[in-house]
């Protein structure tokens, strides 16, 4: 597979780079769009050496090159190069296109595809006028993606840079790697996203079920816990956030606030009663009575806020996901009611009476499996004599009647 390949029958031939993790029917989209509208002879596919995601992992590379083949079969004018993923270290684009070059007659032309989206960080962070002299690029529309901003740079370049970029039009496709990799995680479909076989390489070879799936934001939030939490608990707020991705799945609910909230519900647990208090204090949280003798039920108030001012969440359905994890309260948001229930039934708890019941509840109507849970709760508190927190009564309450109403 390593052969030194030759291009110098083309006169016109494009590159379309990216991290393809996994290549989807949107890069096929544009690169096609791309290659007609253009004229262009041949599209190669250049997989990134070094994805900027999690998987530094070295067999993902060969996971996203083969599905990069997978995907570009059926096109007679579409290829996949190696010459990236075979090159040790850093990759750099001006290497790959030097590297080209010397691979095409002197007169081909050669094109550089990208996104709308990504060509504006090309062009702000990397040396812009080295690339834009070495070839040209196309960058193509993008859904999500203002193509204004990219106008703007556009404008602010040199004269004789400014032609060198083309903007092209193409059917929009919502369509990113990211989300593929969380609907896989979540669950969901990815059918008619990615070509056929992509999908059946990912599903055979168990790709993005976990830990593949993780951006940077999530690494940092999981490395803080790691570091804050004991290991039980660690493994506990992994098993949440997983079981709160998949319900997400199933009621239709952001799927990353629901796998954060499922991280960061416990932040605050592993803290002695005495911090637990301190930072209720610092945090201004106004504590009741039964807040103040089981110090260990602020957790869930006191991690909203721990989850603001340490780990920078911002979202208010987030945090107040994590603030009413533990009691509830009357009309829940479909996220609170997600983390709640997740926090119940995750998979590394260990078997309780009615477990199993909440199990089956939680995918069948999460309305039930909130109201069983909290009678649940509330029962063998009471046996135990612990104070019952208000607004844990009032939750089952107000959802109880909500489903009397629904009958009449
Ligand atoms: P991620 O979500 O992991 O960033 P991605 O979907 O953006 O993945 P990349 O491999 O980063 O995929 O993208 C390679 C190139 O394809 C980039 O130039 C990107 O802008 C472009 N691209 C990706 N998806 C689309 C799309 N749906 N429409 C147009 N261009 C796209
Ligand atoms: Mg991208």
């Amino acid at each position: 597979m390593n052969q030194i390949k030759d291009y110098r029958q083309y006169d016109k031939i494009a590159i379309m780079g990216g991290t393809f993790n996994p290549i989807h029917n949107g890069h096929l989209v544009a690169a096609e769009s791309v290659r007609q509208q253009m004229g262009i002879d041949r599209v190669i596919f250049i997989p990134t050496g070094k994805p900027p995601h999690k998987n530094a992992n070295p067999m993902f590379n060969e996971h996203r090159y083969l599905m990069t083949v997978l995907a570009t079969v059926t096109n007679p004018n579409f290829e996949v190069s190696r010459i990236e993923i075979d090159r040790a270290g850093l990759t750099y684009t001006i290497d790959t296109i030097t590297e080209l070059k010397m691979r095409c007659k002197p007169e081909c032309k050669i094109y550089f595809i990208t996104g709308a989206d990504a060509i504006q960080e090309i062009l702000t962070w990397k040396e812009p006028e080295k690339l834009l002299s070495m070839c040209e690029f196309v960058a193509v529309t993008r859904p999500g993606y203002k193509n204004e901003k990219l106008v703007k740079t556009i404008k602010s370049l040199k004269d004789k840079f400014k032609g060198r970029i083309t903007l092209l039009e193409i059917p929009a496709l919502s369509i990113s790697s990211t989300d593929i990799r969380h609907r896989v995680l979540a669950g969901q479909t990815i059918k008619y996203l990615v070509p056929a076989s992509v999908e059946e390489y990912i599903h055979k070879f168990g790709l993005y079920k976990a830990e593949d799936v993780y951006s940077p934001e999530i690494e940092a939030i999981n490395a803080k816990l790691h570091s804050v939490l004991t290991p039980k608990r660690y493994k506990h707020t992994q098993g949440v956030a997983q079981e709160a991705l998949q319900l997400a799945g199933r009621y239709g609910a952001d799927s990353d606030k629901a796998y954060i909230a499922g991280l960061l519900h416990d932040c605050a647990k592993c803290l002695t009663d005495e911090e637990k208090l301190e930072l209720c204090d610092r945090y201004s949280l106004v504590l009741d009575d039964i807040l103040k003798s089981q110090p260990d039920l602020t957790h869930s108030f006191l991690g909203a806020k721990i989850a603001e001012t340490e780990y920078g969440i911002t979202d208010s359905e987030i945090l107040d996901a994590i603030a009413y994890h533990t009691t509830g309260r009357p009309d829940m948001s479909l996220l609170e009611k997600i983390v709640f229930i997740a926090d119940y039934i995750e998979p590394n708890r260990d078997y309780f009476e009615g477990l199993d019941k909440v199990r089956e509840l939680a995918y069948e109507d999460i309305d039930k499996a909130v109201i069983t849970s909290l009678e649940n709760t509330i029962n063998y508190n009471k046996k135990k004599k612990r104070l019952i927190h208000p607004l844990g009564i009032a939750a089952l309450e107000y959802l109880k009647r909500e489903e009397k109403n629904e009958k009449h």
